[in-house]
């Protein structure tokens, strides 16, 4: 394709991850603060118009995925109304969403017929007393969400799981039984020192190539692939459909094969999740740009993304909250 993004180091960029909100629900430990008040004004959240406008100039430049995200996405009034809106631009041909759940059982349906075709749900705990204080949430709300999301036909569903240190990692075999039973996909997520939140879970920190090792003395695991353009590196359980994804920035980062940038609420476009560098579009849009300098801000900032995130080396370095990068 003539008008790809193609970075220095020559990643094709294809995949934008939208935050449609900064703010969530639940206060999951190594996200949000308690307490955190400090979200954007919602005079500078990007308009679904604004949105509208800067997906369909990526959808140009050959970016054919888009997932919402957030924060909590699903807080975003009308978000199917947005979700069937990007589905009808030129190019973007898959689309996705990330959720904690809690809302889906209002929204899964709608979301479902808006064009959204896959899902990933965090979830770090299957016990109601740990749910609850990992994410000041109550899991009930979260199994309800993941019926509905079941009832309304999404497939696949990924359950998403920060797998930490002497705080979840005894409930690892139980996730991976409940994915089993449920059809569900899980994917091992591990924690970055992202903001002080991030930074203080890090104390946590688990090598998910040990947990691979340990989920093996009990399963057969099996080379495997699943589509959807992530970082994540799959293996089947076998005798069942279970796919379990190792996503491994820290024992083993992955940015050689990025292929994506997140666009926060505020319209600020990130280059890398774990560095500061960024276009913001808001002023560009609100001043009046035509589509083709637009494009050209994109293509220009896309040939400074970083080569790589550095949570191994400079962990103090990222002071984003992953809730306001978009995660
Ligand atoms: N609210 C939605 C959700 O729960 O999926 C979308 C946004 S949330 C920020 C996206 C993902 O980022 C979640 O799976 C969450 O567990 C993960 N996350 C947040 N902070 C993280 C950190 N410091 N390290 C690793 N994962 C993190």
């Amino acid at each position: 394709m003539d008008n790809a993004l193609i970075d220095r180091f020559g990643r094709r960029i294809e995949y934008v991850r939208l935050s449609v909100t900064d703010k969530c629900d639940l206060r999951c430990v190594y996200c949000l603060p308690k307490g955190f008040k400090a979200f954007e004004e919602p005079e500078h959240w990007l308009s679904f118009d604004e949105i509208e406008r800067v997906l369909r100039v990526f959808g140009e430049l050959g970016v054919g995925r888009v997932r919402l995200t957030g924060g909590e996405p699903l807080l975003r009034k009308n978000l199917a109304a947005l979700a069937a809106r990007l589905k009808r631009l030129p190019g973007i041909t898959d689309l996705s969403l990330s959720t904690n759940a809690t809302q889906l059982p209002r929204q899964a349906a709608l979301l479902k017929r808006a064009g959204v075709a896959r899902i990933n749900v965090s979830l770090d705990s299957l016990q109601p007393k740990r749910f609850h204080e990992l994410t000041g949430g109550q899991l009930y709300q979260v199994l309800a969400g993941l019926s509905a999301a079941q009832q309304a036909g999404f497939d696949p569903i990924k359950i998403n799981m920060v797998a930490m240190r002497g705080v979840n990692d005894g409930e690892i075999e139980d996730m991976v039984q409940f994915c089993i039973e449920q059809n569900f996909t899980l994917r091992l997520i591990e924690t970055m020192p992202m903001g002080a939140t991030g930074r203080a879970a890090a104390d946590h920190y688990l090598d998910l190539q040990q947990v691979k090792a340990r989920i093996e003395k009990r399963y057969e695991l099996m080379p495997s692939v699943m589509p959807g353009g992530g970082p994540a590196r799959y293996v089947r359980v076998a005798g069942t459909n279970l796919r379990i994804g190792f996503i491994t920035p820290i024992s083993q980062h992955f940015c050689e094969t990025c292929n994506r940038v997140r666009l926060s609420v505020d319209g600020t476009l990130y280059l890398c999740l774990g560095q500061e560098d960024k276009l913001e579009l808001r002023p560009l849009l609100r001043a009046g740009v035509d589509d083709g300098e637009l494009k050209q801000a994109v293509v220009d900032a896309i040939a400074r993304k970083p080569e790589r995130h550095e949570f191994r080396e400079k962990p103090a370095q990222v002071l984003r909250f992953m809730a306001m990068t978009g995660g």
